[in-house]
Order: structure tokens, then sequence, then C-alpha cells
């Protein structure tokens, strides 16, 4: 076995940065090396991070079901977001203006708001638990 052939089967983890064996990599078809760039412990780490912290408000199915059909509504079309905030009525670039559910049931049922009245409102939220 060439030296070559051996360094093939460690790579270095773009996360934690430890050099590992390739089999402590997750095959990723997309990846020029044919492996993805965070060794498997890293990978298992950020997903269990991105379920338990939910402060994103993204812990909730529904409510990131609610967010994407409003998203998809207005890439294609079917909503047209204001260009005010329609809470403080202040001009605010489009891609600044979020869209606020009241109810996830009703996703496309929304407030547009601003980035500083959504803080205020998620906020308030988070208070009232
Ligand atoms: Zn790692
Ligand atoms: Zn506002």
């Amino acid at each position: 076995m060439t030296d070559s052939a051996e360094k093939m089967r460690e790579r270095e983890c773009s996360h934690c940065g430890e050099t590992k064996l390739a089999e402590c990599f997750y095959r990723e078809a997309r990846a020029s090396s044919g492996l993805s760039a965070i060794c498997r412990s890293c990978n298992k780490d950020r997903r269990r991070g991105a379920h338990t912290k939910g402060n994103g408000g993204y812990g909730f199915p529904e409510q990131r079901r609610a967010r994407e059909r409003l998203r998809d509504a207005v890439r294609y079309g079917k909503i047209a977001k204001p260009s005010l905030c329609q809470r403080c009525g202040v001009e605010t670039p489009k891609h600044l203006l979020d869209g606020h559910h009241s109810n996830y049931a009703k996703p496309l049922d929304v407030e547009w708001l601003c980035r500083s009245c959504h803080g205020v409102e998620t906020f308030a939220e988070k208070r009232h638990g």
C-alpha cells in the first residue's frame, strides 16, 4: 500500500478539525471527495443542536410548514408582499418583511411585519410562554 492510498483513507473534519478515518464520514455523492466534509459525530451534534435549541422558532413542525407554505405562495405570486410594515406602517424592503402567523392552521393568513415589529411580537410570545 502506498502513502497516498493510505492518506485517502483519512480526512480532516471541517467542523472539529480532527483527522479521522474515511469511515467516520458519511458518503456524500455531491462532494468531490465523495465524502461529507463533516465527520459523523459532528453531524450528529449539529442535528441534535438544531432540534433541542428551538429558539429560532423552527422546533414546531406546524410553524415550519406554515412558513414554507407562505414562502412558496410568495414565490409563485399567490401572495404579494406589501412594501410597508402592516403594524408600524414604515416602508420596509421586502426581504426584511416577515410574515407573522397568528394561526399556523392558516399558513397564508399573515401580517407582514418589519424586523423590529416582528422581533417584538416573537419576544412577547416567548414572555407569555
Ligand atoms: Zn468532526
Ligand atoms: Zn414595523
